[in-house]
């Protein structure tokens, strides 16, 4: 995106000024207010759209900057090894400095698989909003030959981790829509 690097290198200046701790700064206890999350993940399911209009599978998501407004990143599914999440994690950390990407939050239509959440423990962002649930993906997809889902929460992987990340989800207002994208694509693959 353009103008991205300009924004990441504004933003956590003014976000950081007085408790920048090298390393695992404390998240800020404001959260991001759920009608930006919901507006966040509806963009993420639309950059899903159009991952599949590009030949990919129905996955998409966005960095959201300290100010939970700014989209720095986006990111749509390129393949079954290339997850939309794990991508987006490690451009982010390629771009930006771990202190300000720990302020920072994945948004992603679908709960992260363990290889997702696990990218983004290493690239330290620091906050995860999801729209569906692993599970619930796993009842669409089945066994898949080209989405096997792996059914782990994203949870259980964080909890085995050693930093303190937020995450919310599943969202019951996106549910529908995102399951449909999902229902409509496998069924036809
Ligand atoms: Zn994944």
């Amino acid at each position: 995106m353009s103008g991205a690097v300009t924004l990441g290198s504004r933003v956590p200046r003014r976000h950081h000024r007085g408790r920048a701790i090298p390393g695992e700064p404390p998240l800020c206890s404001a959260a991001m207010h759920p009608e930006q999350m919901l507006r966040h993940l509806r963009a993420a399911n639309a950059l899903a759209r159009r991952a599949v209009d590009a030949g990919h599978h129905p996955f998409g998501a966005l960095l959201v900057a300290p100010d939970f407004e700014t989209v720095l990143l986006e990111q749509g599914n390129v393949d079954a090894v290339n997850h939309a999440e794990a991508v987006l994690a490690r451009n982010a950390a390629q771009r930006f400095e771990p202190s300000l990407l720990w302020q920072c939050t994945l948004v992603t239509t679908v709960e992260p698989c363990a290889m997702c959440a696990g990218t983004q423990y290493w690239a330290h962002i620091g906050r995860l909003v999801y729209g569906l649930s692993e599970r619930q993906l796993l009842q669409i997809t089945g066994a898949h030959p080209e989405n096997p889902t792996l059914d782990l929460p994203c949870r259980e992987v964080f909890a085995r981790g050693q930093k303190a990340l937020q995450v919310h989800g599943p969202f019951a207002e996106v549910e529908m829509e995102i399951a449909d994208l999902h229902r409509r694509f496998w069924k036809a693959r």
